[in-house]
């Protein structure tokens, strides 16, 4: 007999961020496909403005949100979800490090999950050191912990602001 297998859902941390187009609507949009691709979506975080980091002078300003929600699914899966959502709204595939862009989705927690490969690190990175990753996911998840340095939005906000 067949069983069917379904793997059970993994809360997680996703950060968005735009600085060409309607970035609201592009939000908007964004939060609808990864519905439709089997993302989850609990809370969105109110959007801020942030002048833009290690970027060539006159990049426009950032609209930056997070999101928390769930997926029945692998790391990897979920970061080919959120590079389609990426070109589909308007991003190129191949795209420099520090171009504008309509929207830049990352994976910021997954649950405790800690894997650094050449395609996917997670925790992400350079989302402790970020205030525009740090301000929006602690309106919504700021008791969520990263699982390398165990330390809590709220906390690793809290440092930046020392
Ligand atoms: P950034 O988000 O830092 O502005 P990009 O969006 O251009 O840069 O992403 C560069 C690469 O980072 C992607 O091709 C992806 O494979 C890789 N990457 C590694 N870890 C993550 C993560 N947690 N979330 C999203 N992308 C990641
Ligand atoms: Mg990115």
């Amino acid at each position: 007999m067949n069983i069917l297998y379904k793997k059970s859902p993994v809360a997680a941390a996703l950060a968005l961020g735009s600085n060409v187009g309607n970035s609201e609507e592009i939000f908007l949009q964004a939060c609808k496909l990864l519905e439709d691709k089997g993302f989850s979506i609990d809370q969105r975080a109110k959007s801020i403005i942030t002048a833009p980091v290690d970027c060539p002078a006159g990049t426009p300003d950032f609209t930056n949100s997070a999101l928390i929600g769930c997926f029945a699914g692998t790391p990897e899966e979920l970061l080919e979800i959120t590079q389609s959502i990426e070109v589909e709204l308007g991003r190129p595939a191949d795209h420099a490090f520090h171009d504008s862009r309509t929207l830049d989705l990352d994976i910021i927690i997954f649950g405790d999950t800690v894997i650094n490969t050449p395609r996917l690190t997670l925790p992400h990175p350079r989302a402790q050191e970020r205030r525009f990753v740090l301000e929006p996911l602690s309106q919504i998840a700021a008791d969520w912990v990263f699982p390398d340095t165990m330390r809590s939005v709220r906390a690793a906000l809290d440092m930046l602001e020392k």
